[in-house]
């Protein structure tokens, strides 16, 4: 069977990441979010296994030991890191798989898996930016000003990435994402993993 593509989404805290990568996976068929541990709280709203599969620092480490991570890394003080064997088996099974990931973890994807696709999801403004992470309405004052000051630095990663999406628009940006997935299964090798006999037929 044919490999899924994995797509990397990096984007500062509060530019639309994690809501315009819920609405990708809504409107196209066979792709998937990895889900992510976290040693982060959990936010109010957040389903354990849903956003995040939610772990002690000492459980996170025990996996880091056990080599179970993919990639992982430190963002704003806490661990974040993406399962091997989980995002192994969605490629394996023809599925494409997106990672919601910050720069380090990016880096070493794309060391362990140069065909990744990366995209970077820049926010309008950063005025804009300043009022989606006060308007979720999911932080604290102080976590508010900590991820404004991160943003920046996550920012200056950009020229790192393969893509760049703006997201003013929603639905531009949403559409432009869709294009980015589909674009890619449209690939000389990806249809000849995929449509071979039709190729050979056509041919012969
Ligand atoms: P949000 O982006 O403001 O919704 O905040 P999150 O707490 O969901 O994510 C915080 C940071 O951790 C972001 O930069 C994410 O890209 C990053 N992140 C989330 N999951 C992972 C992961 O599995 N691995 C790595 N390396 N970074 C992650
Ligand atoms: P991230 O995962 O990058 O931290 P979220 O997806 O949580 O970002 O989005 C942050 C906030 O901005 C959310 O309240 C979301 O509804 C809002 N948002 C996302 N994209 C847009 C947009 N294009 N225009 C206006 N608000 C947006
Ligand atoms: P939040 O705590 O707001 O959910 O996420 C903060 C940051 O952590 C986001 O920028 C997100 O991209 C990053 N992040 C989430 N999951 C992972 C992960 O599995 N690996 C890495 N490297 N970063 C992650």
């Amino acid at each position: 069977m044919a490999q899924g593509t994995l797509f990397i989404v990096s984007a500062p805290s509060g530019a639309g990441k994690t809501s315009l990568v819920r609405e990708l996976v809504e409107s196209l068929d066979g792709i998937q979010v990895s889900v992510s541990h976290t040693t982060r709280e959990r936010r109010p709203g957040e389903v354990d296994g849903v956003n995040y599969h939610f772990v002690d620092v000492p459980g996170f480490e025990a996996m880091i030991e056990r080599g179970e991570f993919f990639e992982y890394a430190r963002v704003f003080d806490n661990y974040y890191g993406t399962s091997r064997p989980a995002v192994e088996a969605m490629l394996g099974a023809g599925q494409d798989v997106i990672l919601e990931i910050d720069w380090q973890g990016a880096r070493q994807v794309r060391s362990q898996l140069p065909e990744a696709v990366s995209i970077f999801i820049l926010p309008p403004s950063r005025s804009e930016l300043e009022h989606r992470l006060a308007n979720r309405g999911t932080d604290e004052h102080a976590v508010i000003a900590r991820r404004m000051r991160e943003a920046i630095k996550e920012m200056s990663h950009h020229d790192e990435y393969d893509y760049l999406v703006i997201n003013d628009d929603f639905t531009t940006a949403l559409r432009e994402l869709q294009s980015l997935v589909i674009a890619r299964r449209l690939t000389l090798e990806k249809i000849r993993e995929r449509h071979g006999p039709l190729l050979a037929a056509l041919l012969s």
